[in-house]
């Protein structure tokens, strides 16, 4: 595929957008305050951060991570996090073109960043991201008409059973809470995404990550798992190579 400029830049963009919005998420959402009041305002002084401020990695960079009211810093996290969602929107655009399937892939993508981060950080998945993707899942499925539709509606309720029964049955076995709800509902969004086969994979890739990099972790020092940091990859990984992966698999089954 050529790949035009403009449009390369336009997802720039707006991924940059999307990543600055991305950051008011990840820091007001745990505590149930509102995205839109007040506008930023410096983390130390309070101001109101005027917009040509506040654009987004270009003002960090300018002001040298320093607020311009107090000349105290302003976390790095801002910029790293909107210069990923701005890759990510171009790596979309580069991998899928001009397309609702590439404008879905990095609406996904930076919901599942923001899903990651909250759950490393405060062991929740806040249900915003979950309903915003549920929609975002479900009208993109609709590109390929109502059997589309219908696909990504068993996807959701595939996840969300599938997870509730993970849940239920960790309960009964260990007798204290297994999975969070925030997580059995990110699957029913991320079901609306990749599908049925889809959310099979991304719980076999996250449980098998969550083995491999979180248990040998804990085994140290005791500490909860934020299972929906190891879900996001694998829903990523899922989103992407899914369908290769699913095909291979099946050829395995068959033989070869
Ligand atoms: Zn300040």
């Amino acid at each position: 595929m050529p790949v035009d400029p403009f449009f390369a830049v336009a997802a720039a963009v707006l991924g940059l957008c999307f990543g600055s919005f991305l950051t008011v998420c990840i820091l007001r959402l745990p505590g149930e305050q509102s995205l839109l009041r007040p506008p930023s305002t410096c983390p130390s002084c309070k101001k109101p951060i005027a917009w040509r401020d506040n654009i987004p990695v270009v003002s960090w960079l300018l002001l040298r991570g320093k607020c311009r009211n107090c000349g105290n810093p302003i976390s790095v996290q801002y910029p790293v996090i909107e210069a990923l969602v701005g890759l990510l929107w171009v790596a979309a655009y580069l991998h899928w073109g001009v397309s609702v399937h590439a404008l879905a892939g990095a609406l996904f993508g930076t919901i599942l960043l923001g899903i990651g981060i909250t759950d490393a950080r405060h062991y929740l998945i806040p249900d915003e991201y979950n309903w915003a993707g549920l929609a975002i899942g479900l009208a993109a499925s609709l590109t390929g008409g109502w059997q589309g539709f219908l696909q990504a509606l068993i996807g959701a309720a595939a996840g969300f059973a599938l997870l509730y029964a993970v849940g239920a049955g960790g309960r009964w076995l260990f007798r204290e809470e297994a999975m969070g709800g925030g997580d059995i509902k990110m699957m029913a969004m991320v079901g609306s995404f990749v599908g049925w086969k889809g959310v099979l994979l991304t719980i076999f890739a996250g449980a098998l990550l969550g083995t491999l990099i979180f248990v040998p972790l804990s085994l140290k020092k005791k500490r909860l798992v934020p299972f929906g940091v190891f879900l996001a990859v694998g829903a990523a990984v899922t989103f992407v190579w899914g369908d290769a992966i699913i095909e291979w698999y099946r050829r395995f089954l068959n033989g070869g």
